[in-house]
């Protein structure tokens, strides 16, 4: 279990332990159930079973609140609900108990999956129809099993969303983005551009992607794995994701110049023409005025301007950096690569004068 709001550089990173392990859940392929219909039933049975206990902590709290404290101390009466479903299509089947190659949100029948949307008009599944079907558990396995069929879903026993409150597993689901939208448009796009350019002209590299993906997660479960195996052979008592303090969520920066300036020697007037520092001399005497003078000294605005009016800046053109940047400091010593965090490009512009609004970051 994770938070959205943690920069994904570290939640992405299992060696970070932004995740909060809650359960194991069987990864069991029941050889021994030589039937496979009975097999993938059991199959599906358990799992709602195990995410089922996981989740049964929310009917009560959903419904009457538990105390939370947020970031600042301050204790809130929360509602936690369970609201959406993050999986892939073979996931979204399993939890919503649909048939394969069914919409796990409506019911478009399969053969018009991928008509553009508006083409035709399907209904969102009924919740209440699939609930009513579920409690009919208690006439026994056929009139369950019947009824199951006759709202469109599979014979699962107390699937793990039917006592959640408010929660509609069929409006829960959430779209793929991996395999769905960028997969998905590979997939169409190499379809598409071999039909176009001849299959010749593209080598074979379509599988590249999907490869990538599943060496990435695998390599992030080894780690995963790796860290809870370190954890119980030090047989330390706490436990491994439990910090009293929660860690830094805010990256450390600092910011950087290049070595050259873009632009060797500007002229003053070019900087406040061009450049739009209308008041540049001005604050660069006041800035010196103020750097030179004794530590822990304070003056009034007006002694500060009168002295800056006596500084004399001995030189008419300045060096010019047209870009900063904010580099990460690895302040936690992980070994974190320096990465880029922010940075301000800033140029003269042709055809309308040059305003701070133009720096953005
Ligand atoms: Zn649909």
């Amino acid at each position: 279990m994770t938070i959205g709001n943690i920069p994904k550089e570290i939640r992405r990173k299992p060696s970070r332990q932004a995740h909060v392990l809650l359960a194991y859940l069987p990864t069991t392929c029941l050889e021994h159930v030589t039937n496979k219909a009975s097999c993938r039933r059991m199959l599906a049975n358990l799992y709602h079973a195990c995410v089922g206990h996981v989740l049964a902590p929310l009917a009560a709290a959903g419904i009457n609140g538990v105390n939370m404290q947020s970031g600042n101390g301050a204790m809130h009466r929360c509602h936690p609900l369970f609201v959406c479903f993050v999986g892939d299509y073979p996931e979204q089947v399993l939890a919503t108990g649909v048939k394969t190659m069914q919409c796990p949100n409506c019911d478009v029948p399969s053969d018009e999956l991928g008509l553009a949307a508006g083409a035709a008009n399907y209904q969102p599944r009924n919740l209440d129809a699939v609930l009513d079907a579920l409690s009919a558990l208690d006439e026994g396995g056929l009139a369950f099993v019947r009824a199951c069929t006759v709202a469109g879903i599979k014979p699962i026993i107390h699937p793990y969303w039917e006592g959640l409150p408010f929660v509609n597993i069929f409006e829960s689901i959430t779209p793929d983005v991996l395999h769905q939208l960028y997969q998905g448009l590979v997939k169409h796009l190499l379809a598409w551009l071999s039909e176009a350019c001849g299959s010749a002209e593209l080598t074979n590299h379509k599988n590249e992607f999907a490869q990538m993906t599943t060496w990435l997660e695998r390599r992030e479960k080894i780690l995963r794995h790796k860290k809870y195996v370190q954890w119980r052979l030090a047989g330390t008592t706490h436990h491994p994701h439990h910090h009293p303090q929660p860690p830094e969520m805010t990256f450390c920066r600092t910011q950087t110049m290049t070595k050259h300036p873009s632009v060797k020697a500007v002229t003053m007037d070019k900087i406040v023409n061009e450049y739009g520092a209308t008041y540049f001399r001005k604050s660069l005497t006041r800035c010196i005025a103020k750097a030179s003078l004794p530590i822990n000294t304070t003056i009034t605005p007006r002694q500060l301007e009168d002295r800056a009016s006596d500084v004399y800046l001995p030189f008419q053109t300045l060096p010019v950096f047209h870009k900063v940047k904010w580099v990460s400091v690895d302040v936690h010593g992980q070994g974190d690569p320096q990465v880029t965090l922010d940075s301000v490009h800033a140029r003269p512009g042709h055809s309308r004068p040059f305003t701070s609004d133009s720096v953005s970051s």
